[in-house]
């Protein structure tokens, strides 16, 4: 109903968000909206129409000192404040963003390119510091809820790519009442805002969302002055379909867990296995699911499949593609670029797909879904666990014993039951291996902002519920 009178117009869109007071395109420190001190800046670009959506600061260094500056001299004031206290401010932003909710998901869709149903979904998890940009909120909230609930200040430095969702969330949280220097925004050149941030003996935790090879450098930079590090790095999940799974179910499972936001997730179902048995079934009723999907434009309500998020990302597909046809797989769908041109990208199917494949071995992150038969279980799981990534896994099963066995025999974080979307706000988030440390959500995202574990002690129910500042983007 909210999307009914909405114009499929990005012009418009942009001006509903600036009619809201959302737009934003200046940093946030010590409560101030600043520009980059050499007046440098950066556009921000639409991704299913390369419009230049905004000119955002380009800040480094110096901006990123004064945030830290400001956070530190806020720490005092804020972590004084009582649990019950913080959380009315946190209850207040959620309030907001809720209230919000429609011009958040327009900014996702306009920056980020998913659909505006996917941007308008349900409320899940927890907060941070240094952000990608494939949820270019849940990402930033999941860290920043607990983080103040805790008591801490934070300095955010959301993805270049997609600066305004981030820059509208703070501006909710200083209407919300977050006293001015406890939530500060930076964003432009990350190595340089990265090391400011390392090199600072004020900041005593990172918590970072996004690649692997990013995760490591920071937490090799973090060694020196002895920080703490969460990090929430990438996946390479395999989905396993065993010859008993629902049809239907491990279709619709297997599809939102590869489809979703074109692919671009890290909890994304990059490997799918299937037993031989159910094979051939399983391909033509999943193929079928695969061809309704409809890309277009994030702005139109029939959209399900949006853009990707650059040319660069187009690029590591059409590589993937190539590399799994050169040693033998097949194109059952898809396999190029969409009609629509820009960074659109067919959905696609690729049938065969062996384990010496970039697609079996890396992140493809685009809506490409290989399939890989297996004949035992056994077999399904030396395959599902032969990566150095460790973050989700599904597995499709009507037997409660299969579901057990296999499932405890993963190396994930998490692990799907005849489910697809995993995640929630009450259940710990993180992965094992190289995909992360620490997790976020639940009680155990709360303690990795505290000095010891004793979030029982803080109301932490209070808190963690005031936390839960969540839309699905
Ligand atoms: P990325 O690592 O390229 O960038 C993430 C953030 O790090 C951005 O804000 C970027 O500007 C910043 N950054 C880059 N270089 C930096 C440096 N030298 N110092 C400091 N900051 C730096 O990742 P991305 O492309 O934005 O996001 C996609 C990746 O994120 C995928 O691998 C995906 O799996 C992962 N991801 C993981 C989770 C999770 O919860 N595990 C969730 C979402 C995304």
């Amino acid at each position: 109903a909210p999307l009914r009178h909405m114009s499929a117009d990005a012009g418009a869109a942009m001006e509903k968000i600036r009619a809201a007071g959302l737009l934003r395109t200046q940093g946030l420190i010590a409560g101030q909206w600043v520009d980059a001190y050499d007046g440098k800046t950066i556009e921000v670009q639409n991704p299913a129409t390369g419009d230049v959506l905004a000119n955002v600061a380009c800040m480094g260094s110096r901006e990123t000192s004064d945030a830290i500056a400001s956070a530190n001299s806020t720490f005092y004031s804020w972590s004084k404040l009582t649990a019950n206290e913080r959380s009315k401010a946190l209850r207040k932003w959620y309030d907001l963003i809720i209230a919000h909710k429609e011009e958040l998901a327009l900014l996702m869709t306009l920056e980020q390119g998913k659909p505006m149903k996917e941007a308008l979904g349900e409320p899940v998890g927890v907060v941070g510091a240094i952000t990608p940009w494939n949820f270019p909120l849940a990402m930033i909230t999941r860290k920043v809820g607990p983080a103040l609930a805790c008591g801490c200040t934070v300095v955010v430095k959301p993805s270049e790519f997609t600066p305004l969702t981030a820059l509208a969330a703070a501006d909710l949280a200083l209407q919300a009442g977050i006293p001015a220097g406890a939530l500060n925004v930076v964003m432009g050149n990350a190595p340089e805002i990265g090391d400011a941030l390392l090199q600072s003996t004020q900041v005593r935790k990172i918590t970072f969302t996004g690649s692997t090879a990013v995760g490591k450098k920071l937490m090799a930079g973090s060694a020196n002055t002895v920080k703490k590090v969460s990090l929430e790095l990438g996946g390479n999940a395999p989905c396993i379909v065993l010859d008993d799974a629902d049809i239907d179910v491990a279709v619709k499972g297997s599809l939102a867990a590869k489809f979703r936001n074109s692919g671009q997730t890290c909890v994304c179902a990059n490997r799918i296995l299937v037993q031989e048995g159910i094979y051939e079934k399983f391909a033509s009723a999943f193929i079928k699911a695969v061809q309704s999907l409809h890309v277009g434009n994030g702005l139109e309500e029939s959209t399900s499949q949006g853009p990707l998020i650059n040319e660069a990302a187009v690029q590591k597909v059409e590589k993937f593609i190539n590399d799994a046809t050169s040693k033998g797989a097949n194109i059952m769908l898809g396999g190029k670029r969409h009609r629509l041109g820009m960074t659109f990208y067919e959905p696609t199917v690729v049938g065969n797909v062996s384990n010496d494949m970039l697609l079996f071995r890396e992140e493809v992150f685009g809506p490409v879904a290989p399939l890989i038969p297996f004949k035992t279980e056994e077999e399904a799981i030396h395959l599902a666990n032969d990566t150095n990534a460790g973050l989700a896994a599904y597995i499709f099963t009507k037997s409660i014993a299969r579901s057990w066995r296999v499932s405890e025999s993963l190396e994930y974080g998490l692990v799907g039951v005849n489910e697809g979307i995993i995640s929630t706000e009450v259940a710990p988030f993180g992965g094992v291996k190289q995909s992360g440390l620490g997790r976020e959500g639940s009680k155990y995202g709360v303690d990795e902002y505290l000095e010891c574990c004793c979030s029982s002690d803080m109301s932490v129910l209070e808190c963690t519920t005031a936390a839960q500042v969540y839309l699905h983007g």
